[in-house]
């Protein structure tokens, strides 16, 4: 495997091996450049994963604790994970589900085409569609997305069926089971999906994509890429000249710095404005890139909810994919429904143990315990839609609460926009009309679990008053820092994200190659030392 000297200031180094993180590795490596990948969590074969929910939890998950305040359901419900992520080689991809939609072009211009929106700090995208459409391609093709490109769509299993129906019965016309980044047939040197039910545990067959499987391997086999794993990133360090020049970090053996010629962030909408407010320095009291006040604000999860329906008849939801089918109706900006922007209405599945904790959080009695013996009958519609940013939703730095390093914790403050809960109403009320039309004798409304999409802690804007990167995730203070997340995002749109940060990161990777700011810093300015 290669190894980088600590003091080898030629490399870039990315933190994070998610999508995000490795979709940059790659595309660097494979233009020549020297990359340090730091992963906080271990690499993981899929021959060790767990076809077992409670296990494969623990074994995939970043569970060291995090505080949630606010008026949204997760600070009663899940106070202590507000944020479902992954920690080890390929991030929370290891476990999503896979939908891959595209942003619209409203979305990206939500500011324009909602006007004022009292109480958001809603902006337009530095980015234009028209900038992402060949990136989207590019992702796709990278992810096997199907329905993309000629690839055939996800064949139906019996949980589509009632989505279709219902979707079909209500008026609604457009649904499908996918774009979704499964190989529907062998693809990449990956093997079809055999619809097994089993892919949110890790999928042992790799017929899921996720950059441990895809990325990560190529990029070693460069023989460019340093993989270090179970080295977490601690501190950003600045050299004299204003530019990043290290990360220390911390693994098994204790503290270490790594010099760099560029620095990309890529550890989540959490982790990485956590680690932009940990680097603060004397010269940069505040977090580094945060000259604006931004960083950690604007965080956005997505405006969600579920409703399950239970049937007369078995469906068995965890039968094939878990997120079989999407219906992309309600994704429009229509105000005449009350609120601004759209969402989808998504079919998901779960096993037991998830079933049962989400469906109604603390519950319990003998109406509870009914719900839960109606599993084989039930079917489940999760609510995605846009949220609307404003800056007082944030990620701090716990005064009270410090991690295994002794660091503080991630503080998430959220609370409900109007337009959120008028948004989540509508949802809540098209996906029980959806199932009812197909014969749901009972149906339930849960509150969000967990958030996996999290967004906005390092927006992108082209004024470094109103964001902290710019257009190509490149730090308005810090010319060699970049974001390479769903941080990034000005506005969370309805989509589920990784497809456009995939996107937007394929087009930062251009950027870096193309104006050489990863290109060795002369000697002369290389001076900086660790502060
Ligand atoms: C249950 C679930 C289902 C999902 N389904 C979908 C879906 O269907 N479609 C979709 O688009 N999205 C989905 N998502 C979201 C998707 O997983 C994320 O958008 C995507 O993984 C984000 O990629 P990323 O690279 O930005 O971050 P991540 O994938 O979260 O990776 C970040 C990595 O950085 C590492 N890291 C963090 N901090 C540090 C540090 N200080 N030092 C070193 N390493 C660090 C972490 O350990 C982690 O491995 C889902 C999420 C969940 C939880």
């Amino acid at each position: 495997m290669t190894g980088y000297s600590h003091d080898d200031d030629d490399v870039a180094v990315i933190i994070g091996s998610g999508p995000g993180g490795a979709t940059l590795a790659l595309a660097l490596v494979r233009a020549g450049r020297k990359v340090v990948l730091l992963e906080a969590g271990p690499w993981i074969d899929p021959d060790d994963f767990v076809n077992d929910e409670r296990i494969a939890y623990q074994q995939l998950t970043w569970t060291d604790p995090r505080l949630a305040t606010g008026d949204w359901s997760l600070a009663r419900d899940f106070p202590a994970s507000p944020a479902w992520m992954g920690k080890g080689v390929g991030g929370t991809s290891l476990f999503w589900t896979g939908l891959t939609p595209r942003f619209k072009r409203h979305e990206v211009r939500a500011a324009s085409t909602y006007g004022r929106v009292p109480g958001t700090s809603l902006r337009d995208w530095p980015v234009d569609l028209d900038d992402l459409d060949e990136r989207y391609e590019e992702a796709e093709r990278a992810m096997g997305t199907s329905h993309r490109q000629g690839r055939p769509p996800m064949p139906a299993n019996n949980n589509y069926k009632v989505l279709a129906n219902g979707a079909k019965a209500i008026g609604y016309e457009h649904y499908a089971t996918g774009p979704y980044a499964t190989n529907v047939e062998p693809y990449d040197g990956r093997p079809g999906t055999l619809q097994d039910g089993f892919c949110q545990q890790g999928d042992k067959s790799r017929a899921k994509w996720n950059p441990s499987v895809s990325e990560i391997p190529k990029a070693l086999a460069t023989g460019l890429l340093d993989l270090r794993t179970e080295a977490r990133a601690v501190q950003i360090t600045i050299g004299r000249d204003g530019r990043a020049d290290g990360v220390v970090y911390a693994d098994r053996t204790g503290l270490h710095r790594q010099r760099a010629a560029l620095v990309s962030v890529a550890g989540n909408a959490i982790e990485t404005p956590r680690l932009l407010l940990l680097s603060a320095t004397t010269g940069h009291p505040d977090g580094l890139a945060n000259s604006s006040g931004l960083v950690g604000r604007n965080y956005m999860r997505h405006t969600t909810g579920v409703v399950y329906a239970e049937f007369p008849d078995e469906v068995h939801m965890y039968r094939g994919e878990p997120m079989a089918g999407i219906v992309n109706d309600e994704s429009r900006h229509d105000p005449s429904r009350g609120f601004a922007g759209g969402y989808y209405l998504e079919m998901i599945a779960q096993g037991l143990p998830s079933f049962s904790t989400f469906m109604e959080p603390g519950g319990w009695g003998p109406e509870f315990t009914s719900k839960i013996e109606a599993y084989t009958r039930t079917a489940a519609i999760w609510i995605c839609g846009e949220d609307m940013p404003q800056e007082s939703n944030r990620v701090t730095l716990s005064g009270a609460v410090l991690d295994d390093l002794g660091l503080p914790v991630p503080e998430v403050h959220y609370d409900d926009h109007p337009n959120d809960l008028a948004m989540r109403r509508h949802g809540y009320e098209q996906a029980e009309k959806l199932f009812r039309a197909v014969g749901a004798v009972r149906t339930t409304r849960a509150p969000a679990m967990p958030s996996g999409h999290n967004m906005g802690t390092a927006r992108m804007s082209d004024d470094p008053a109103a964001g902290v990167v710019d257009g190509y995730g490149r730090s308005h203070d810090i010319p060699n820092l970049f974001v390479s997340d769903g941080s990034l995002f000005t506005t969370s749109a309805a989509a589920n994200p990784t497809l456009t940060i995939m996107a937007l990161v394929l087009r930062q990777a251009d950027h870096i190659l193309t104006t050489g700011v990863a290109d060795r810093v002369p000697a002369a300015t290389r001076e900086g030392a660790h502060r």
